[in-house]
């Protein structure tokens, strides 16, 4: 019977990022996944480590944007009508936290680790062959109406309180950044400190590699086998049984799968994202990710071309998909950037993990000794992987937090 002190269950990029955090402690470690390390959620992002972020994506509190959702006609959000009464409670919950005043309180309480985002990747990336996936090139957004701008006036104020930098450009200035814009838009803001990776999955996988080179193991089971035995918790692996003193659920999405049956309910919801590669035309190129504000998609130039993201769909997290996004999109995305034929023919599909206040949970899980959750990441999975995963060492080996977990407890929703 092999034992281990730590078992992370779930091998995408918060998965693998607490694992090689745990094992840099001294901890024995194993990291146990169905399927190849990040190739769910961690594999399709765009790419983006939002340092900068301060606001959450929020529920549309204006009526006419509403109306384009209700209508599906927004390219920034879409949903499958059958699903809405199951999702209700969460929608409303998720409605309460687009208060103006709440949207400050959280930005200042999720802004230390954001904060770690960019530097506690890098510290990852030096040690494990990552550097060559990052671009610190920033990240430009641009704004085709001025409504929308001006919508975000409040959050560019809070990044200056932040002490943060961002260039307020017009388009030429932007076009200066990425010459093969074309001029559809009236604003741009750039972020240069926020950073982005050529390949997510590459990323995760060089983690693995230096998870492996420290003595971590990764192992192919199932982590709703998990159950108790006696002091321990047991899982079994394809490898034979497994004992572990300690364990972190790392599943992203399928988190309430393994806890539910354990009694621990949370209001994890799933937003929905697609994504596709296009080739660009002639010498067109970018050098950052671009977010097309009201075009309601992002493009990031990745290994396998340029990649576009849509925004949140509302569903159920196993239904097949439905990608009606890229209907509405793309004629935006043409109409900002010579885009050519598709470089690949597989359309992807993930489902962000997301609690109501778009806060993950880092904490232990109520009620379970040795039981610790990390997952609901939302939007900035790839963004706080190792700043997660830091954390959570810190609170597992008993040291002081670099900072505050309260934001992350599992019983805020209490
Ligand atoms: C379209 C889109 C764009 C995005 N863009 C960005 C971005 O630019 N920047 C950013 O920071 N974030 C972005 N995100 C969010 C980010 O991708 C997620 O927050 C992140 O990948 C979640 O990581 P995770 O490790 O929690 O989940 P996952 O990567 O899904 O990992 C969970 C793992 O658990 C495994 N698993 C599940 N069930 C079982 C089981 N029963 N037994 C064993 N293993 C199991 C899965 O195989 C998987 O490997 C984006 C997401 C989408 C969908």
């Amino acid at each position: 019977m092999a034992r281990v002190d730590v078992a992370v269950l779930g091998a995408g990029i918060i998965g693998t990022s607490v694992a090689l955090h745990l094992v840099k402690r001294g901890l024995s470690v194993t990291l146990i996944d169905r399927k190849p390390p990040g190739e769910e959620t961690s594999f399709g992002n765009a790419g983006i480590i939002e340092g900068n972020t301060i606001f959450p994506p929020s529920f549309p509190t204006d009526p006419i944007s509403l109306l384009r959702i209700a209508l599906k006609r927004a390219p920034e959000a879409s949903y499958h009508a059958s699903f809405l009464f199951t999702a209700m409670p969460w929608l409303l919950a998720f409605r309460r936290s687009a208060r103006p005043q709440w949207l400050v309180e959280n930005a200042r309480l999720i802004r230390p680790l954001f904060a770690a985002a960019v530097p506690e990747h890098e510290k990852l990336m030096e040690e494990s062959d990552g550097t060559r996936y990052l671009r610190k090139t920033g990240w430009l957004k641009v704004y085709r109406r001025e409504k929308t701008f001006d919508g975000l006036a409040r959050e560019r104020d809070m990044a200056k309180e932040f002490g943060m930098r961002l260039d307020v450009l017009d388009t030429a200035q932007a076009r200066a950044l990425e010459p093969s814009l074309n001029p559809v838009f009236t604003r741009g803001v750039f972020w240069p400190q926020a950073a982005s990776i050529s390949s997510p999955i590459g990323l995760t996988r060089a983690y693995v590699s230096r998870l492996e080179a420290l003595g971590g193991v990764l192992l192919h089971g199932d982590a709703r086998t998990l159950h108790r035995n006696g002091e321990h918790w047991r899982i079994d692996t394809e490898e034979g049984s497994l004992d572990a003193d300690q364990v972190v659920v790392t599943l992203g999405p399928w988190a309430p799968d393994l806890l539910e049956p354990l009694g621990i309910k949370l209001p994890l919801g799933v937003k929905r994202g697609y994504h596709r590669h296009f080739r660009a035309q002639g010498n067109a190129s970018l050098s950052r990710p671009v977010l097309d504000a009201d075009g309601g998609y992002c493009i990031t130039p990745m290994e396998q071309g340029l990649r576009i993201t849509t925004g949140a769909e509302i569903a159920p997290r196993d239904a097949p998909q439905t990608p009606v996004q890229f209907d509405r999109v793309m004629p935006n995305a043409r109409s900002l950037f010579p885009l050519d034929e598709r470089a690949d023919d597989k359309t992807w599909m993930g489902s962000r993990p997301c609690f109501p206040d778009s806060r993950p949970v880092i904490d232990r899980a109520p009620g379970q000794k040795g039981l610790w959750l990390a997952f609901g990441h939302a939007h900035w999975g790839l963004t706080l992987g190792p700043a997660t995963g830091r954390l959570l060492g810190e609170m597992m080996t008993g040291v002081t937090p670099f900072c505050d977990p309260a934001p992350y407890r599992a019983t805020r929703f209490n």
